[in-house]
C-alpha cells in the first residue's frame, strides 16, 4: 500500500493513514496497522511525553475485571507481552524487554462490593480467565501479611498471567517496530481534525481528546502515585487493590508505589497531592500490611487518568459523524494493558469494517451519544 494517494481532480496529496497522539494507544495501533501494510504517520505534540499517561503509569496488567471484553483484553495483554521480545524485534534490538514482574493481582472486597465481585467471577470463569477466590478469613494462608479485617472475600492469580511491565519499555517497542514496519513518528501539535488531510483518522489523543472532538466526554483526571520505603521488603506481593479504602500498592524493586484513592477534575498541575499520603494513603496502607505501619515517604508524582465521564470505560470505534475519523481513548486507568488489544481491535476495523478476534462493538460510540452507561467498577 502506497503513502499518499494522489487525486488527480484536487491535485492533493493525501496521506493513508493519520494517527494524532504518539502515546502507548497511538504507538500500539501504528505497529498493527503497518503490520497490515498500511502507511502510517504519527503526529505527536511533545515527543518527550512529559505529561503524557502513559509513563506515569504504574504499568499492571491484569484480567480481573467486571465486563467480558475488559477480562479478554487484560487475557491478550499478557500473551501479547509474553511474546513481545519475538513480536517486537527489530534489527537494532533482537530481544525487546519491558522488565515485566509477573507478579499477579489481588483485589480485596469488603460486604459492601462482595456481591458485585460474585457477579464478575462468573464472567471470569465464562472467560477462562484463571482467578482464585477465597473468603477473607483465608487469605493469610497465601498472602501471610495481611490482615483482612474488615474484609468479606478476594481475588487474585498466583499462575504468572497477570503483573507490570516497565511502560517507557513497553511504548519504544511498539514504536520501534512500527517505525521498522514503515510508520513514521512526526512532532506535531494539531489543532483540529479538519487540517488533516488523510484517509483514515485515528485520534489517540488521550485525556486531550476533547480539544479534538468536542462530544466526547473524557477529561484529564489527576492521580497521585506515592514511593514508600518500608524495612521489610516483600518482593512477592502482587499488585494489590484495597477496595474498601481504594489505595493500591505494588513493589518497586526494594521499595512500593502506592496509588492514592484521590482523584482530581479540572487540577492545575500535576503537582502530587502530597497531604494524601498522611491522610489517606499511608493509614490504607498501615491497616491492611501490618509491616507498612514504618514507612518512610521517598517520592511520587502525579498523571492525568483518560476519564471517560459517562461511565469509566473505553471508548473505541468509528465516529459516527464523521467519515473517517475513528478514536479510541477514556481508558480510565488501564489504557497501557488495554493498548495492544485496542490496536488491534482498531486495525481489524479500519481494515474489514468489524472486529474479528475480540467483538469491541460494545465500547462503540453510540452508547455515548445516548448517554447508555456502560460501567465497569473498581476504578483503581
Ligand atoms: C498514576 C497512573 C497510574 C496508571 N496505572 C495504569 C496501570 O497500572 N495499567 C494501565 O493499563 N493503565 C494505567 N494508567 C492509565 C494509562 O496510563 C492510560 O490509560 C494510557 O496511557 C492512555 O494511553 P493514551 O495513548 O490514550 O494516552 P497518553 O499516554 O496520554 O498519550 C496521548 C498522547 O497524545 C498526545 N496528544 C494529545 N493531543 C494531541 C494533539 N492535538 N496533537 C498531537 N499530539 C497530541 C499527547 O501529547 C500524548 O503523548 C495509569 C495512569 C496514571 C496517570
Amino acid at each position: 500500500m502506497c503513502s499518499v494517494i494522489y487525486f488527480p481532480k484536487f491535485k492533493r496529496f493525501m496521506d493513508d493513514v493519520v494517527i494524532v497522539g504518539g502515546g502507548i494507544i497511538g504507538a500500539s495501533t501504528a505497529y498493527f496497522l503497518s503490520k497490515e501494510g498500511r502507511k502510517v504517520r504519527v503526529f505527536e505534540r511533545d515527543p518527550t511525553y512529559k505529561k503524557a499517561s502513559f509513563p506515569l503509569s504504574l504499568g499492571g496488567f491484569r484480567r480481573q475485571f467486571f465486563q467480558k471484553e475488559n477480562i479478554l483484553l487484560g487475557k491478550f495483554a499478557k500473551e501479547f507481552i509474553f511474546q513481545l521480545p519475538d513480536l517486537l524485534k527489530t534489527k537494532k534490538n533482537g530481544k525487546p524487554t519491558v522488565s515485566m514482574v509477573p507478579n499477579g493481582y489481588l483485589l480485596l472486597f469488603g460486604p459492601e462490593h462482595a456481591e458485585e465481585q460474585y457477579e464478575a467471577l462468573k464472567n471470569h470463569k465464562a472467560c477462562g480467565a484463571e482467578t482464585k477466590n477465597v473468603k477473607a478469613e483465608e487469605l493469610q494462608n497465601f498472602f501471610p501479611w495481611i490482615n483482612s479485617d474488615g474484609l468479606e472475600t478476594a481475588t487474585f492469580t498466583d499462575s504468572k498471567i497477570e503483573g507490570w511491565i516497565d511502560p517507557h519499555m513497553f511504548h519504544a517497542a511498539l514504536k520501534n517496530k512500527a517505525i521498522e514496519l514503515g510508520a513514521s513518528f512526526e512532532k506535531k501539535d494539531i489543532k483540529s481534525i479538519e487540517e488533516i488531510k488523510a484517509e483514515t483518522i485515528v485520534s489517540a489523543a488521550g485525556c486531550w481528546t476533547k480539544e479534538l472532538l468536542q462530544d466526547i466526554p473524557v477529561v484529564p483526571q489527576k492521580h497521585t502515585v506515592f514511593r514508600v520505603k518500608c524495612p521489610k521488603h516483600i518482593p512477592e506481593m502482587p499488585l494489590t487493590g484495597d477496595l474498601p479504602s481504594g489505595v493500591y500498592w505494588r513493589p518497586e524493586g526494594k521499595e512500593y508505589l502506592a496509588g492514592s484513592p484521590n482523584s482530581k477534575f479540572d487540577a492545575p498541575d500535576l503537582e502530587p497531592e502530597w497531604n494524601d499520603f498522611e491522610e489517606l494513603v499511608w493509614p490504607a496502607l498501615a491497616n491492611r500490611v501490618p509491616a507498612f505501619e514504618e514507612l518512610k515517604l521517598t517520592g511520587g508524582w502525579a498523571g492525568y487518568y483518560d476519564c471517560n465521564k459517562l461511565d469509566n470505560n473505553a471508548i473505541v470505534g468509528k465516529h459516527p459523524k464523521m467519515k473517517n475519523v475513528y478514536l479510541a481513548t477514556g481508558f480510565t486507568g488501564r489504557g497501557l494493558m488495554q493498548a495492544p488489544g485496542i490496536g488491534r481491535g482498531l486495525t481489524e476495523l479500519i481494515m474489514t469494517g468489524k472486529y474479528q478476534t475480540i467483538d469491541l462493538s460494545c465500547f462503540g460510540l453510540d452508547r455515548i451519544f445516548a448517554k447508555q452507561k456502560r460501567t465497569e467498577p473498581y476504578v483503581l
